[in-house]
Formats: C-alpha cells, sequence, structure tokens
C-alpha cells in the first residue's frame, strides 16, 4: 500500500501526518483563558462549542485519527506599488472550497486504497478543531511566536486541512517536539500594532481581525497603524525567517485575481455592488462584502 503521504501527495498536498484521536485539554485551557481575557474580540465563535474543540470524537462518533495536510499557497507575487493591499491568502479563490476539494479527493483515494469505506468528516478552518496543535503533533511543524504553524520546509504560508475519521493507519506520524523560534522576537517586533506576545495574538488589535472580521467602525488607534493594507496582514509571516525559502505554489485556483494586483484606492472607491460581484467571484472578499472593503480602503 502506498504511504498516506504519498497519496497525499498525488492528491495535491504539500505535506501529510496522520495521529490517533485524543482529548486536547491543555489546548482548551489555554484557549479558555485567551478567550477570559477577551482577545477573541468579536469572535465568539472562538467560545463556543469547547467540548468538540477539544474531544475530535464529539465532531465524529467513533473517531479513531486526525489526518493533517498543508497546502502551500505563497507567491512571490506582489501587488502593483501603491495600491491598497490585501494578504497574499486572498489572491486567488476562497482556500476554504479549493482545500475542501482536495481533502474530499485524498478521502476517496483512502477509501480506494483500504478497500472499505470511511466514516469521517472534513474540516477547513471552519469548525471548531485545533488545527495548529493536530498538525503539530503529525508532525507539520511547530507553532512560531506569531501563532501560525510553521513547517520546516513551506514556512508558514499554508492552509491547514483535517480529516477526523475511523481510518486506522498502521504507522503513526512522529510529533514535532521542539519549536525553532529559538531567540528569534522579529515577528512581534514587526507587528504594526503589537496585537503578538508569548506565542499569542491579541485579535482586538490584529489588522487581520479588524479588516476582516470586525464590524462597524475600526478603532482609530488600529487605523493609524494599518498603512496601505485593507484586508488582513502579512507582516508577522513576511518577516519570518522560516519564510525565506519558501516556493511558489502550482495550484491554478490561488493565481492572483488580476484587477486586485493594479486596482488603486480611487477604483476601489468607486466599485459598485455587480462590477465588485463580477471581478471577485469565489475570492474570500466576497465574505466581507463591498461596504467594509470600502470602509477600509477608506
Ligand atoms: S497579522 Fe499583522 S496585525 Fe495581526 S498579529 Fe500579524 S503582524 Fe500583527
Ligand atoms: S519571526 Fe521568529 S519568532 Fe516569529 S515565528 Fe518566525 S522564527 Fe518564530
Amino acid at each position: 500500500m502506498e504511504s498516506l503521504s504519498e497519496i497525499a501527495k498525488a492528491c495535491g498536498f504539500d505535506a501529510c501526518g496522520v495521529v490517533p484521536v485524543d482529548i486536547l485539554s491543555r489546548e482548551r485551557e489555554r484557549l479558555e483563558q485567551w478567550v477570559e481575557r477577551g482577545f477573541h474580540a468579536g469572535m465568539n465563535y472562538m467560545a463556543n462549542n469547547m467540548e468538540k474543540r477539544e474531544n475530535p470524537a464529539l465532531l465524529v462518533e467513533g473517531a479513531r485519527s486526525v489526518i493533517v495536510t498543508l497546502t502551500n499557497y505563497y507567491t512571490p507575487k506582489l501587488q502593483l506599488e501603491g495600491v491598497p493591499v490585501v494578504a497574499r491568502y486572498a489572491y486567488g479563490k476562497d482556500y476554504h472550497r479549493v482545500v475542501k476539494d482536495r481533502l474530499f479527493k485524498l478521502y476517496a483515494c483512502l477509501e480506494e486504497t483500504i478497500g472499505r469505506k470511511i466514516m469521517g468528516r472534513v474540516f477547513v478552518d471552519s469548525a471548531p478543531v485545533f488545527e495548529h496543535e493536530w498538525a503539530r503533533r503529525a508532525g507539520l511543524g511547530w507553532v512560531g511566536r506569531n501563532s501560525l504553524l510553521i513547517n520546516p520546509r513551506l514556512g508558514s504560508y499554508c492552509f491547514i486541512g483535517v480529516i477526523i475519521s475511523d481510518f486506522e493507519p498502521s504507522t503513526y506520524s512522529l510529533p514535532e517536539k521542539r519549536n525553532f523560534c529559538g531567540q528569534c522576537n522579529r515577528c512581534v517586533e514587526a507587528c504594526p500594532t503589537g496585537a503578538l506576545s508569548a506565542y499569542e495574538v491579541n485579535a482586538n488589535l490584529c489588522i487581520s481581525y479588524n479588516t476582516i472580521e470586525r464590524k462597524g467602525e475600526i478603532p482609530s488607534e488600529i487605523k493609524k497603524k494599518m498603512g496601505v493594507r485593507f484586508f488582513g496582514c502579512d507582516a508577522c509571516q513576511d518577516i519570518c525567517p522560516w519564510n525565506r525559502k519558501a516556493v511558489a505554489h502550482h495550484i491554478d485556483e490561488f493565481s492572483p485575481n488580476e484587477w486586485l494586483m493594479w486596482m488603486s484606492r480611487e477604483d476601489w472607491l468607486s466599485l459598485d455592488e455587480e462590477t465588485f460581484r463580477e471581478r471577485f467571484k469565489n475570492s474570500p472578499l466576497l465574505r466581507p462584502g463591498l461596504e467594509q472593503i470600502k470602509r477600509n480602503v477608506k
């Protein structure tokens, strides 16, 4: 039988590992403390479904393993100088759909390989799952001071996709035990708003949260520090030495939207709803909607 990593590679993933299900009590405790301090800002969903987040068997009955995949989305291409800037993850089509389709493919390939139906579910950043910890346990990297998963070969510009199921492999992956941030503190120093500390992000201060998830006005102290960013922020990834060797992805769906690459501030502010929907069909920018995008650009 081909190894899981080989099958995952054939399905388009850049890395893959598998771990037995477990109860993640320590992670739940940390998350609860984070929520208690109000660091989740308006993301109330982070305070919900703690039991399910802690115990994957409550998400998938009879679950035996957690398969974790990484999909590289790095591109060296940049927007035209001087135009409003979006985070790289939003250059192309919405990753939720793209990664999910690949996970379904992997799921079907596994069923074919083992010769039986697998009972499980796929998850891409849309359910109460401790993706980073599962990825670490699956040997795919460590969680850096920027609170993101860092893979030593790929860096941090990766989407995490998960399959929780009754699949039982012949061997499990070995966890990444070390954190290779060492004495580095660059991401903490580079964060324009001081949102990072001790491997945690305070969403109230984070430009990503403020430009993508926050409803209503963005606080003036954040506005002053956003610079040219209007959708997400890559400052704590761009500075990370582990991203120096990042290689370009080969996924057509993530190719940069041509409008995004050159649209000026004036272009954005004069955009009408119909044109926005036409130009940004399937883009993550559709989620907050044009009104919120214009608020950010302003
Ligand atoms: S995304 Fe930007 S604002 Fe948020 S923690 Fe990273 S550097 Fe700071
Ligand atoms: S910039 Fe340095 S401290 Fe921050 S995640 Fe990268 S290696 Fe770790």
